[in-house]
């Protein structure tokens, strides 16, 4: 499998060597170091060796490589309660434009990941009503 890589960009230049990493594991598909800001202690990222933005942009492959690998840093990293976030567009709070999983330990309230979860209460008919939107672009 071919790397696709991009000459500009942070996470690229971290896969290549050309920027220092705190690597914690490896394939030929992906790499996992450690963030350098972490939310909390062991706060890790998981990258395709594979530039694309979004999520949907990168190949099946690449995809299937990485849960498997951040499955095994969580659990190397031993936290009982974990977050795994993958962000796509700023809006979403995509900084790094190279798609990314973060394994973020949530040792008490204030470490970790916060969340504002801003629960809607549709009616079941438009709840099926978007289901029967998407199954019709499956
Ligand atoms: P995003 O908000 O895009 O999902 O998260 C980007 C993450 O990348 C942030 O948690 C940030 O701390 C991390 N990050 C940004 N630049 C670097 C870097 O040069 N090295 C490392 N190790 N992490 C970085
Ligand atoms: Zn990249």
């Amino acid at each position: 499998m071919s790397q696709k890589l991009a000459d500009d960009c942070i996470f690229c230049k971290i896969i290549r060597g050309e920027i220092p990493s705190c690597k914690v594991i490896e394939t030929d598909l992906s790499y996992a170091f450690m963030d350098i800001q972490p939310l909390s202690e062991g706060h890790t990222l998981i990258i395709p060796k594979y530039h694309a933005q979004f999520a949907h942009e990168v190949p099946d492959e690449y995809l299937a490589d990485m849960l498997p690998l951040a499955k095994k840093v969580a659990l190397a990293i031993g936290a009982k309660n974990y977050n795994i976030l993958q962000n796509n567009g700023s809006l979403a709070h995509q900084v790094v434009p190279h798609v990314h999983f973060h394994v973020i330990p949530k040792p008490n309230e204030a470490e970790g990941l916060g969340i504002r979860w801003p629960a809607k209460s549709p009616s079941i008919d438009e709840v099926k009503k978007s289901s029967e939107a998407i199954i019709q672009k499956l």
